[in-house]
């Protein structure tokens, strides 16, 4: 993994008015101007064509948090991927734990949003992850396996390829606590192999699979180290422009680690 395939999602949640998002961007572009990381912000409705405008030639990717699973409809206060796509939307985060747990999204719904993504040419971001009640009782595999198989039914192999995970353990999102490094690793080994019997392979080692809760620029070197882990998807800490820029910077330090790492080990075999 090097980091030219690194991703970055920052997650502002309900946070910044459109006129906050563009002062936002403009401040952080001169600080990761040479990043060789793919850096997506993902912003509420109300600023997507603001923050596209101002993130236009450059490699910052604008996306939104959620969308409907119709393409249109008498949905009073919805909004469909279309129209995402239109305000300048190239990726949406779908089944997010706040979505799961706040507005009671399940797997079936989440499936039909991911279809409807793919069918909007908006690239979705799969969030998936246990509770903490799960993870006491070790049923953590359990738990994304069923997510998985469910979010992704039916989709072609080609289609398939377009999708990004991100791996977020409920208990650690906002809370400061983060698994530790081997077993973030686990999981998204366990994740891989899901992905491998569900699409083959070579789709499987192909998606995506980035690690989100807690993630800061303190831990994020050690987090990105590992070796399935293909990115990060970052809530309260990408809400500070510099912040922000300190975990695209370290994540480098992170890829640039393991590619070290892996020569040495190839001059050893
Ligand atoms: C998130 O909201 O997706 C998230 C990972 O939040 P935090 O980084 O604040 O834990």
């Amino acid at each position: 993994m090097t980091a030219e395939s690194f991703t970055v999602i920052g997650n502002w949640k309900m946070y910044k008015t459109s006129r906050q998002a563009t002062d936002y961007i403009e401040a952080l572009l001169p600080l990761i101007e040479n990043t060789k990381v793919n850096v997506y912000l993902a912003v509420p409705y109300t600023s997507i064509h603001s923050a596209a405008q101002v993130a236009k030639e450059t490699p910052l990717q604008i996306g939104a948090q959620n969308m409907n699973d119709a393409r249109e409809g008498a949905f009073t206060g919805e909004i469909a991927g279309l129209m995402l796509k239109e305000a300048g939307a190239s990726f949406v985060l779908l089944g997010h734990s706040e979505r799961r747990h706040v507005f009671k999204e399940g797997d079936e719904l989440i499936h039909k949003k991911v279809i409807r993504a793919l069918q909007d040419d908006i690239q979705p971001v799969l969030c998936i992850g246990e509770t903490l009640a799960h993870h006491g009782k070790g049923k953590t595999q359990e738990v994304i396996q069923e997510q998985l198989s469910t979010a992704l039914q039916g989709i072609p192999k080609e289609e398939a390829s377009k999708v990004v995970i991100a791996y977020e353990p409920v208990w650690a999102i906002g809370s400061g606590q983060t698994p530790t490094v081997e077993q973030i690793q686990k999981t998204h080994a366990f994740i891989r192999a899901v992905l491998g019997e569900l699409f083959g392979e070579r789709v499987g080692k192909k998606i995506p699979i980035l690690y989100g809760g807690s993630v800061k620029p303190e831990n994020v070197f050690e987090i990105a180290s590992a070796k399935d882990v293909n990115g990060v998807l970052v809530g309260g800490a990408s809400l500070d422009p510099q912040t922000f820029a300190s975990i695209i910077q370290n994540i480098v330090g992170g890829a640039s680690k393991k590619r070290v790492t892996r020569k040495k080990k190839e001059k050893t075999t």
